[in-house]
């Protein structure tokens, strides 16, 4: 089956080929067939799919009425357009495209189709107007060339879309994007993007900000998502250290924190149970005998730090700083008097101490020259003045 198609008609004709057991090829014309082009005007691509529709209907009525079933039915385009739309696996068509591929594909497989140049296609023949006298000289009758060899020339068996973007028929590729919020704590391992406590306390502190901000019964004056130039006020400050903290103990206390939530004991198990612990504000605080001293209530209940957590090691470094790298029991003291306690926090003080720049610099040993070989002239004796130097410049400073 040869299919075609012009501005003024689409075109098919088929023909029977047949090969004996000696290799001889036999060629008969069956039928041939044209249709005048819809005025409307479609597009080339569009009527040689048309064309292509008609080959196959001229197909199923062929074998319909052939009493010997062939081997194979081949059909073949000289329109790659239409070749890839008929191969086509990924894209969507438009509703004219895609009917008429669904008919085509009804009956045929995209193996059948094959490719032919348009010099070797019969059917374009049935779509120009060429007098009847003349048709006997063409291959309308005998069919292409290369029907009558016995082993057909190769063609590419797979014909991709050409063009699909720039293609009118081809419905464009739409993504959809599903976005699922999931509400949930901030989480620390956020935390660890931070190499400063001052940096963090800063980020959470906007964070809080920018969420007023959206509060419609908000107390701060500025409204909406916004680039904010006003320094963070202290009660911003104290929110952010609250949620920070309290990330930081549901990290690593997620059992002791809902237990004590819910009023139930702890359990025996937990690494915390020696402190007494209790909820305040959302905040893990250690309990102890206290409780009635009039003294600070962050200094009678500290808030536990777990040592684990990257928090505690930048609220150390912060103290540290702060106490202006002066020893252990100065963190130490810094620390509890900001109200804060850490599990098992030596070991980690003296790691951060271990690790600070500035420590190392400022309690580092003093370095010391070592001295070069003296010369032979100084250690053989020798008459007076056999040697003599000369000091000619004095001392130069090469460090100041
Ligand atoms: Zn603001
Ligand atoms: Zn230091």
């Amino acid at each position: 089956m040869f299919s075609d198609a012009s501005n003024w008609a689409i075109g098919a004709v088929a023909y029977l080929r047949v090969v004996t057991t000696d290799g001889q090829c036999e060629v008969g014309f069956v039928l041939g067939k044209a249709k005048l082009a819809s005025q409307s005007g479609p597009t080339i691509p569009r009527l040689e799919l048309c064309g292509a529709v008609l080959a196959v209907e001229m197909a199923e009525l062929i074998l319909d009425e052939l009493d010997h079933k062939p081997d194979a039915v081949r059909f073949y385009s000289d329109s790659k357009v239409v070749l890839g739309y008929i191969c086509n696996e990924s894209k969507r068509f438009f509703v004219y495209v895609h009917n008429r591929v669904q008919r085509i594909r009804q009956t045929t497989s995209p193996q059948q189709w094959y490719y032919v140049p348009t010099n070797q296609n019969p059917a374009d023949l049935a779509t120009r107007a060429v007098p009847a006298s003349w048709l006997t000289d063409t291959m309308w009758f005998t069919g292409p060339e290369f029907l009558h060899k016995p082993h057909q020339p190769e063609t590419p068996r797979s014909f991709e879309l050409v063009d699909p973007e720039e293609d009118v028929d081809v419905r464009p590729q739409l993504t959809t994007l599903a976005t699922s919020l999931r509400e949930s704590e901030l989480a620390s391992e956020r935390f660890q993007r931070f190499s400063t406590w001052e940096y963090l306390l800063r980020a959470v502190s906007f964070l809080i900000h920018q969420i007023r901000s959206h509060r419609t019964n908000s107390t701060v004056t500025c409204k909406g998502w916004h680039q904010c130039n006003q320094p963070r006020t202290p009660e911003e400050l104290q929110a952010a250290k609250i949620v920070i903290i309290k990330a930081a103990q549901r990290d690593a206390y997620p059992e002791e924190c809902v237990v004590l939530l819910e009023n139930r004991a702890i359990p025996k198990s937990s690494t915390i149970l020696n402190l007494d612990p209790f909820v305040c504000d959302g905040l893990l605080r250690i309990g102890g005998l206290l409780r009635h001293a009039s003294v600070n209530p962050e200094v009678k209940n500290p808030i536990i730090l777990p040592k684990q957590s990257h928090v505690t090691r930048l609220l150390v470094s912060h103290h540290h700083a702060k106490v202006k790298h002066q020893g252990r029991q100065f963190i130490e003291g810094a620390i509890r008097a900001a109200g804060l306690w850490i599990v098992a926090g030596k070991r980690l003080i003296g790691s951060v101490l271990h690790r600070c720049v500035t420590c190392c610099k400022l309690r580092g040993k003093l370095e010391t020259q070592k001295m070069a070989d003296l010369p032979s002239e100084r250690l053989s004796s020798s008459p007076p003045f056999t040697y003599v130097g000369l000091d000619v410049f004095g001392p130069w400073n090469v460090i100041s």
